[in-house]
């Protein structure tokens, strides 16, 4: 499975002024101190590329969601910091992304130096995808590099409007392997194929679960979207989590999967908590017998050893979403299972999805798996077959 879009390999970068926009949404903690860089590492191959090819490269991206206002705690400085560890080089920050001062600072580089701009959506011209900001955004580089995967589902100045300014525009590495590796699996698998999802709710994976049904041998639900299935199949969930208007599409996707053979697993039985109380008691019951006024927050030893055997002879896994309240550690046991389990398949297995990546992380399984995407959004966007806009605004492969 191939980018059909042009690629930076493809691409003269010598001495070229070079506008990469990289996705280097990382989490901060209070004191502003990076708990994950890897979106940061995600990117560096492209970066060196570009230093080594002898570029100015100038880095743009967004960070949190700062609403068109400029503040300290959505800053990129701290990324600047961990950038310049990372590439062992100098690295320059602009405190702003576009006027004068940015101006005169790539009017200074030299072939290999590396800039990092400020927050874009400190202006909230950035998320209107404003023609005059994507311009101003432009005239600062020859060649344009989208490498921000977790944003192309967004029709953004720094990801779209900016490639109509731009003689030159192409797809970073990262952005070709998250593409080819969600798009192959979904659209090319070795089979069988098995879908695993879990996560807090059935509306926001609905898309997916539509678009894959039709592609599937196997789908597996685990997580708080399990109970509205469970409910649907009319056994009582206490006060799990559930979604009343997504009965009947629960239902219904359940039929329609089993009248075309594809095997659809619900979980047998579950960890339910007598609270939400970090204290509170805790039980495994089966799904049928939810004490009223309980929670369900993960599933059970009986699920993960099913789940774990319907994986077994998968040869493609994809994987979005936690199968219980995995940030607490009462109820990781399902999630961090599931991880070994799908490590342990002798199959092409694909995580989507930020949770799920942590999980996979939390249970030192990460370098088992075959792709681990950096895009949450974007990712579950890409699996659900639509439009993805700062992909489309590239040219294709001439
Ligand atoms: P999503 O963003 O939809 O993939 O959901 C991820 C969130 O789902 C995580 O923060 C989990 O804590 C939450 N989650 C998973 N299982 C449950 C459950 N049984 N009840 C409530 N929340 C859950």
């Amino acid at each position: 499975m191939n980018l059909t879009k042009q690629t930076i390999d493809r691409i003269d970068l010598r001495n070229k002024r070079v506008i990469i926009r990289v996705d280097f949404n990382v989490p901060l903690d209070d004191a502003s101190q990076i708990t994950d860089d890897s979106r940061i590492r995600a990117a560096l191959p492209t970066i060196n590329h570009a230093v080594d090819e002898g570029a100015r490269v100038i880095l743009c991206s967004h960070l949190g969601r700062p609403n068109g206002q400029t503040s300290l705690k959505y800053s990129l400085a701290p990324v600047a910091k961990r950038l310049q560890r990372l590439l062992d080089k100098p690295v320059v920050f602009a405190h702003d992304c576009i006027g004068d001062e940015v101006q005169s600072l790539v009017g200074d580089m030299k072939p290999g130096d590396v800039l990092l701009l400020e927050n874009l959506r400190f202006h909230a011209e950035e998320e209107q995808n404003d023609e005059k900001f994507s311009e101003q955004l432009a005239s600062l580089a020859e060649v344009y590099i989208n490498e921000a995967f977790g944003t192309a589902h967004r029709s953004h100045a720094s990801t779209v409007g900016i490639t109509k300014f731009m003689k030159v525009s192409a797809a970073g590495y990262l952005m070709k392997r998250e593409v080819e590796a969600l798009e192959g699996v979904v659209d090319n698998p070795v089979r069988p194929f098995v879908a695993i999802l879990g996560g807090a709710k059935v509306s926001g994976k609905i898309g997916v679960i539509e678009n894959l049904g039709k592609r599937v041998d196997k789908v597996i639900i685990g997580g708080g979207m399990a109970f509205t299935f469970i409910k649907a199949m009319g056994h009582e969930i206490g006060r799990s989590l559930v979604e009343p208007d997504m009965l009947d599409f629960a239902k219904g996707i359940q039929e329609h999967a089993m009248s075309r053979g594809v095997k659809f697993y619900l979980p047998v039985d579950c960890v339910v908590a007598a609270s939400m109380e970090p204290s509170a008691e805790t039980k495994i019951v089966t799904i049928q017998e939810i004490p009223e006024g309980w929670y369900g927050m993960d599933i059970g030893p009986a699920s993960v050893k099913l789940f774990s055997e319907a994986v077994e002879n998968a040869k493609t896994i994809l994987w979005n979403g936690p199968m219980g309240v995995f940030e607490r550690d009462a109820f990781s046991r399902g999630t961090l299972s599931m991880a070994h389990a799908v490590a342990n398949a002798y199959a092409k297995t694909v995580v989507g999805g930020g949770d799920t990546a942590l999980a996979v992380h939390r249970a030192g399984e990460t370098d088992s798996m075959a792709f681990i995407s950096t895009g949450g959004g974007a990712a579950l966007q890409l699996l659900e077959g639509k439009h993805m806009p700062g992909l489309a605004a590239l040219p294709n492969n001439p």
